[in-house]
């Protein structure tokens, strides 16, 4: 369905992770009006379907809406809104999220990635903005990729375009949800610097003891944020956890500027915690990587700004069109 919504119109973002729906009502600036959040049923596929529909029609009664937008952790296909993997959440495959919406609401629906929804965040009202092309990682568990070419979203022939955390980086290399090998999602997301941080632990249990201290002894407590936190309060062991990571995305970012030469690449996610103790790093490590180095102008390497927030924000105004 097409209808140009008017810029005064207020649109639904709905962001499905692994563990929430997060749902905004939101402005044409990107400004978020309302958040409400409900758990994702472990059953997925039609339960997923009714629980986001109970969210729409909550904000329904109080406000009038003129569109709304699914941002997913999956691919899909570029012509119908369909499903066609979806690791993280039961019994998406094959499902069409605009058809099941349209259907009951009778308002423009649309459904994208939700790296590249997050990617569209920065660039409208976010730290993307004006950038010309621009690059996103959003690194959480994981690493999803968005790519923003003359003011469009890049999505490829098939709409699974701007992939970018799973360039292969190491052949034969750990094994990645995407069911491929050595993906660089397994050496520069948030599980890798986790994994990084436990074989430090393990190598130099002494030099762990403070590490192993922060979570109380227990290794599953280990979580991104304690590890930031001893990061920046000076922590050996942790800063280095931080500087393999950093090293592993700063040579894949000197690829991805060959590639591509953007202007800047933006990044999001759970990572940017920690600033520039993990930006700093992989600066360097893109400078030190780097083909034809010294011959061409280099990307900036920034954080992002919008939060947990971002994907609800950016397919909240890609259903504006
Ligand atoms: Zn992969």
């Amino acid at each position: 369905m097409s209808i140009n919504i008017p810029t005064s119109a207020l649109t639904i973002g709905i962001d499905i992770g692994g563990s929430k729906v997060l749902g905004g009502v939101v402005d044409s600036n990107g400004k978020i009006i309302d958040l409400a959040r409900r758990p994702t049923p472990a059953s997925g596929g039609q339960e997923l379907v009714a629980t986001i529909i109970d969210l729409i029609k909550e904000f329904q009664v109080i406000y009038k809406i003129a569109g709304i937008g699914i941002s997913v952790a999956a691919l899909i296909s570029k012509d119908q809104g369909i499903i066609v993997g979806a690791p993280n959440i039961a019994n998406l495959s094959q499902l069409n999220f605009v058809a099941e919406l349209e259907r009951v609401f009778n308002l423009p629906v649309i459904v994208e990635n939700d790296a590249n929804a997050a990617m569209w965040a920065e660039y409208k009202s976010g730290n993307a903005q004006g950038l010309n092309p621009v690059i996103f990682f959003i690194i959480g568990t994981g690493m999803g990729g968005g790519l923003v070419v003359d003011g469009k979203l890049f999505k490829g022939a098939n709409g699974i375009g701007a992939e970018f955390g799973h360039m292969i980086v190491q052949p034969n290399g750990l094994k990645c949800g995407c069911g491929a090998f050595g993906c660089i999602e397994q050496y520069a997301s948030g599980s890798a610097l986790m994994r990084y941080a436990k074989e430090g632990i393990a190598a130099d249990p002494s030099q762990g003891k403070e590490l192993l201290s922060l979570c109380e002894g227990d290794l599953a407590q280990l979580t991104g944020t304690v590890l930031t936190q001893a990061a920046k309060n000076g922590n050996q062991l942790a800063i280095s956890a931080f500087n393999k990571q950093a090293d592993w995305l700063g040579s894949a970012c000197a690829s991805y500027t060959l590639l591509l030469d953007p202007q800047a690449i933006v990044v999001g996610g759970g990572v940017v915690e920690a600033g520039e103790l993990f930006l700093a790093p992989v600066r360097s490590a893109m400078e030190r990587y780097m083909p034809f180095a010294g011959t061409h102008l280099l990307p900036r390497i920034i954080a992002a700004k919008h939060g947990n927030n971002a994907g609800l924000i950016g397919v909240a105004d890609l259903v504006r069109g």
